[in-house]
């Protein structure tokens, strides 16, 4: 082994691609930045934002990280296609982070919603997490030749909660992450795969934006236990650690990174 595995080893590094979908903004922004630093060549996946995604991969270039910028809208089979023969071309997959997702406007009751809401929702935040866990099974399954790594699921804590009065079909499509995460980490665990879900709780980010409410978290920050909303790093930080090895152990389950709440 020469100098600079060992040197890999020893700091807990890896050469090893990520993909990130949603990498662009956010909670998945953070979690490339952090991967990159860690010695990932991170795979920056968008919807649309590609300025977002080139600054992504400008900052991490300019700390002699490796990544580049893909665009992929989740609930288009053929986008995610694409996002996995990209990665294949830029190293071997180590990992991948679900964490492209998407809330409908704020507010809507149930007795309220349309088809075409409910059916977008699902469409980005379950089947496409589904599709994404597909394309990296494939790679990374010792039962297909693969080396083994890690999946890790952005759920909320919306899932236990269930959003009443806000967006309860995005609380349901998190719901449906929290089962997945268990079944597919039961699926693969003999193969080298662990599969792990985050439930983050008030994050602050631009999605409270995009869901009509901009200072929803900080409006509902009182709620929290420890009396805060949360920062994307701070996810980014248990992303991470779930990627890493020192949690060899943990499959199967999802951890509320929240504040307590
Ligand atoms: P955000 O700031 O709104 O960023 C969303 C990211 O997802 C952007 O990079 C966006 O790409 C991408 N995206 C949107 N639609 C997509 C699609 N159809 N296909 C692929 N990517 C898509 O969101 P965030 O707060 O970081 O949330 C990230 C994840 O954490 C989501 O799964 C969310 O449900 C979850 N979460 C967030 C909170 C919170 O309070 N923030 C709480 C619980 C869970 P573009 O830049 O191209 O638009």
């Amino acid at each position: 082994m020469g100098d600079g595995a060992c040197r890999k080893m020893e700091a807990g590094l890896t050469d090893k691609v990520v993909v990130i979908t949603g990498g662009s903004r956010g909670i998945g922004r953070a979690t490339a930045l952090a991967a990159a630093a860690r010695g990932y060549r991170v795979v920056v996946g968008y919807a649309s934002n590609k300025t977002a995604a080139d600054e992504v991969v400008s900052q991490i270039a300019a700390s002699n990280g490796k990544a580049i910028a893909v665009k992929c809208d989740v609930a288009e089979e053929r986008d995610i296609i694409d996002l996995f023969e990209q990665a294949d071309k830029f190293g071997t997959l180590g990992a991948l982070v679900n964490n492209g997702g998407i809330v409908g406007t704020s507010g809507v009751r149930v007795d309220e919603m349309s088809a075409e809401r409910i059916q977008r929702v699902l469409a980005v935040n379950v089947t496409g997490s589904i599709l994404c866990a597909r394309e990296a099974v494939k790679r990374m399954s010792t039962r297909h030749g693969g080396q083994g790594g890690v999946i890790v699921n952005l759920s909320s804590v919306a899932a236990k909660l269930g959003a009443p009065n806000t967006y309860v079909d995005y609380a349901a499509s998190k719901g449906a992450i929290d089962s997945f995460t268990t079944g597919l980490g039961y699926e693969v665990a003999g193969e080298g795969i662990r599969v792990a879900g985050i439930r983050p709780g008030l994050i602050d980010t631009e999605i409270h934006a995009s869901g009509g409410e901009p200072d929803r978290h900080h409006r509902l920050a009182h709620m929290v236990p420890m009396k805060r909303v949360g920062t994307a790093d701070e996810i980014a930080s248990a992303i991470i650690w779930l990627m890493s090895d020192e949690a060899s152990y943990i499959t199967a389950a999802t951890l509320d990174v929240s504040g307590g709440r």
